[in-house]
């Protein structure tokens, strides 16, 4: 079946077809974080729809290219660099490393490539040389430069293809240098920005004289030079709309003369307990926040997977009460099929692999249900509603006695198939901390040197803190005492 997606270019839902002949590669881009903070719930819940697409994908047997960049300069980074006197690489340095916990935490894939915007100043100063060479750009008066947005037009190419302009009240030739600007101001926009005192020690040699570049080149320049003048998907929040994406296509149009993506997906706005996130109403969690109140990266995953992507979720503390509860049904299913087929649990830290699925006795209709659900512009509901039918008849056959070893392998089998895109693992194979299994990593080693004295003193090691190490053909399984 074909999946479908809703394309924001066409506003309507269109049968993903990739540009690739073969039909196997895709590329991806989602715009990243802006390491300028910790990132929030609402951030979360767009990376983590990227991950769903990226899964999805791959679970369909595509190859994906998944670039992510890091917006490592722009005006907010710049403040708060200012502001904390430290240096850019030494600010934005302490929010990536969070922000890479964060994404392992929350059990998303690595993007393939997360290129740094300060590392692809030369792309940047290239390809704002061939707008200006195409005519579309222009240094101004106060020494920046900016993409003229009548040129374009000019050259009958469209502006405002995501979300529809008037151009009528739009007053041609103004400009607008900040990074973020509202539709009533969209204007010319700023490619480089001449330095000024407030940017401190903060700018680089450019052709136009020392400056830095707009948020909106940078992804640009690193799309173009890590996925080609044509690509895929492209994805962000509903809030990236405009101006960022807007300018992003003129930017890469105006300067390839190619079409630039295919599909825009972008994720509804996350609300708390109703309301837009802020730091005066005390609903602004970071993820960290809610680790710290005891809630776990896959209960948080799972709530933020349970809405439709293009629907506004409400997040509240009750909600992810609920995904524990839900969790643990899924949890004893799984725990109790294993137990049927008599295999420990597994010692990797999530069911992130994509096992084939045997062929005779398989819950078929689980994976096909839940494909079908994807399908339809990845209907989460519906991908849910599935999962937990399985559970039900599941736990009924395990009941009634009705189901054997094999049965259980192939159930398995068909979960971990729907996890690969679902990615919250199972309970036993998420929980065991990183301190167990380097001490099991340290035994397999003393194994491999042969030294057995070692090895034996690391298994009782591992038994007085409470686990149980076994030996499996497939290598050892850890297992909680
Ligand atoms: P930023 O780090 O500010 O560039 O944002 C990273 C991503 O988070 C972007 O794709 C934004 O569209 C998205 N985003 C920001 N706030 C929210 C929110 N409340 N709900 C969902 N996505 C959001
Ligand atoms: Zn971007």
């Amino acid at each position: 079946m074909a999946l479908k997606l809703f394309n924001t270019l066409s506003r309507s839902v269109q049968e993903f077809i990739p540009l690739d002949p073969s039909g196997k590669n895709v590329g991806l881009y989602c715009c990243g974080p802006t390491v300028y903070d910790f990132a929030h719930i609402g951030n979360w819940r767009t990376f983590v729809f990227g991950d769903l697409v990226r899964r999805t994908l791959e679970f369909k047997g595509h190859a994906v290219t998944h670039v992510m960049n890091i917006t490592d300069v722009e005006d907010k980074i710049i403040k708060r660099v200012r502001e904390t006197k430290t240096s850019l690489r030494e600010f934005t340095g302490k929010y990536e490393a969070a922000f890479l916990e964060d994404l392992d935490r929350l059990n998303c894939r690595k993007p393939t490539v997360m290129p740094r915007a300060t590392e692809h100043i030369k792309e940047i100063i290239s390809l704002i040389e061939k707008l200006i060479q195409r005519g579309v750009a222009y240094q101004a008066a106060d020494g920046s430069v900016y993409f003229s947005i009548e040129k374009y037009r000019g050259c009958g190419c469209a502006y405002g293809r995501l979300l529809k302009l008037n151009f009528d009240e739009l007053r041609a030739g103004e400009r607008v240098k900040s990074d973020e600007y509202a539709k009533e101001s969209a204007a010319d926009f700023a490619l480089w920005k001449a330095r000024v005192p407030e940017d401190g020690d903060i700018f680089w040699p450019g052709p136009w004289g020392e400056g830095r570049p707009g948020w909106h080149i940078e992804c640009s320049a690193m799309s173009l030079k890590v996925l080609g003048d044509s690509f895929d998907l492209h994805l962000g929040g509903e809030d990236l709309i405009f101006p960022h994406h807007e300018d992003e296509i003129a930017q890469s149009e105006g300067a390839t003369g190619k079409p630039f993506v295919k599909y825009w997906l972008h994720g509804a706005f996350l609300l708390v307990e109703g309301k837009k996130m802020s730091k005066s109403l005390g609903n602004f969690f970071t993820l960290r926040d809610l680790l710290a109140k005891g809630f776990t990266g896959r209960e948080i995953r799972y709530l933020l997977l349970t809405a439709h992507y293009r629907e506004t979720f409400n997040f509240t503390l009750e909600g992810l009460q609920g995904a524990h509860t839900a969790l643990a049904r899924i949890d004893e299913c799984v725990g109790k099929l294993r137990e049927i087929i008599g295999t420990p649990a597994s010692g990797t830290a999530q069911s992130d692999s994509q096992p084939a699925v045997p062929e005779a006795g398989a819950p078929t209709d689980l994976l096909a249900r839940f494909a079908a659900a994807l399908d339809d512009d990845l209907n989460i509901s519906a991908a849910w509603a599935a999962v937990f039918e399985w559970v039900r008849e599941t736990n009924k056959r395990i009941a009634e006695n009705s189901l054997n070893a094999s049965d259980a392998a192939s159930a398995l089998a068909a979960w971990e198939k729907v996890d690969s895109v679902l990615g919250i693992g199972t309970k036993s194979g998420t929980e065991i901390p990183a301190e167990i299994l380097a001490l099991a990593e340290a035994r397999t080693a003393a194994k491999k040197a042969k030294d057995f004295k070692r090895a034996d003193a690391i298994r009782d090691e591992l038994k007085a803190k409470g686990w149980a190490i076994e030996d499996t053909p497939k290598g050892p399984k850890l297992k909680k005492i």
